[in-house]
């Protein structure tokens, strides 16, 4: 990210330069405006701090001149005058549609400037690996739980953790905005996955004190399954937080690529002979499945959304779904529908054979709190 400053007190340019540089932008810093227009010729910045007093010459100008020319980028205002002084110079760029995204007063406190810069950067900077490995160190992440259940008997099967990255200031982002760039890089997933069991096996201990313990199914992506390290290091964190075995499974979703089979069977082998259950996720959606099914060790079968959430309309989906179903029972494992959103289907579902319902009509993914209190009232139905 490249950014330009214009303040005609050197050891001001070089200080904000400082600070810019440590937080990722690439800076440059000129005294005069005719260099600050030279600058911008030559390469358009894409942040532009702005000295409202540069010598003879006023900022104001400046803005003009950027406004004329046409460069949109975002700017920060600093002055030594009263607040009045920025405040006018503020609309003023406005009024010119000038994107003026801060006004800071002189004298300058660094870690204001810091934090306009942090917030700025954050959202000129394009999603990447690094920023995800930074995130996930930043303890960025957050889960929520969505649960599994069967209603006759009426019983909580497990809750299943969905990650969202809280991102400073873009909100709440959700998995499929990065997940799939965490998979082109093994140590991103790798470190992503290792987050989410950690913080799911604190969460696991959260609710067991409430009285609330059920049983938690943590997404695991096929590039996780590349190391042949990979139960090992799973396993320490499970046993290290002290969680019972059976109380911990994997949703494995079917990857695209081949993988090598004989890798699969050593790691989801060991895995299953270490306490964890393991599902296979997105059932119908991959071109391997069966070939799967045969050969791996799963003990549970989800089945994908798009197919359930329209199995009462359509005649295909109907019998995809009755067939699945067929096949788990028939291979001794259970079947979770997944993605149901209304009664009708539910009862459907369930005349069908299948073993668990998750979705909108159950549950929406919840954060740990909200999860207690589901858990409290799904389990004391009003009805009984
Ligand atoms: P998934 O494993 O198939 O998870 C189910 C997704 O369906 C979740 O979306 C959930 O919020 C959504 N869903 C649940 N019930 C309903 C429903 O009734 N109707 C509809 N329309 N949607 C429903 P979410 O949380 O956005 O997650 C998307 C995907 O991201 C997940 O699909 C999973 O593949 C992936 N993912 C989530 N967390 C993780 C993680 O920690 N690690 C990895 N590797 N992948 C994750
Ligand atoms: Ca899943
Ligand atoms: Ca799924």
């Amino acid at each position: 990210m490249k950014m330009l400053i214009l303040d005609d007190d050197p050891a001001m340019g070089a200080l904000v330069r400082r600070i810019a540089e440590r937080i990722g932008f690439v800076a440059d810093a000129v005294t005069r405006a005719v260099d600050f227009r030279a600058a911008c010729e030559a390469s358009p910045p894409e942040l532009v701090v702005l000295d409202l007093q540069i010598g003879e010459e006023d900022g104001i100008e400046q803005l003009r001149y950027l406004a004329d020319n046409g460069y949109r980028v975002p700017i920060i205002l600093i002055s030594g005058h009263d607040r009045r002084v920025l405040g006018t110079a503020r609309q003023l760029g406005g009024a010119l549609g000038l994107d003026i995204i801060d006004a800071l007063n002189k004298p300058l406190r660094a870690a204001d400037l810091r934090a306009t810069l942090e917030r700025v950067g954050s959202t000129l900077r394009p999603l990447s690996p690094q920023v995800l490995l930074e995130a996930i160190r930043d303890d960025q992440f957050r889960l929520e739980y969505q649960p599994i259940v069967s209603r006759n008997p009426r019983k909580v099967l497990k809750l299943e953790a969905l990650v969202r990255w809280n991102h400073p200031s873009r909100g709440l982002i959700p998995p499929d905005q990065f997940i799939p760039m965490a998979e082109l890089h093994a140590e991103v997933i790798d470190a992503l996955t290792e987050w989410v069991v950690r913080e799911a096996a604190h969460d696991y201990h959260v609710l067991r004190e409430k009285n609330l313990a059920v049983p938690i199914a943590v997404n695991v992506s096929a590039v996780n399954l590349h190391r042949l390290d990979f139960p090992d290091r799973m396993h320490a964190i499970v046993q290290g937080a002290r969680i019972p075995d059976g109380e911990f499974s994997f949703e494995i979703t079917e990857g695209t690529a081949t993988r090598d089979p004989t890798q699969m069977m050593d790691v989801l082998g060991r895995l299953r002979l270490k306490g964890i259950d393991l599902s296979i996720d997105d059932f119908g959606m991959g071109y391997s499945s069966l070939l799967q099914l045969r050969q791996l060790p799963y003990s549970e079968l989800k089945i994908d959304k798009s197919f359930i959430m329209d199995v009462t309309r359509s005649r295909d989906s109907l019998a995809v779904v009755r067939s699945v179903i067929d096949l788990a029972r028939n291979m001794d494992m259970i079947s979770i529908a997944e993605g149901v959103e209304t009664e009708e289907t539910a009862v459907l579902v369930e005349s069908l054979g299948a073993t668990g319902l998750q979705g909108y009509l159950i549950g929406r993914p919840m954060g740990i709190e909200q999860v207690a209190i589901w858990l409290r009232d799904w389990m004391i139905p009003v009805s009984a």
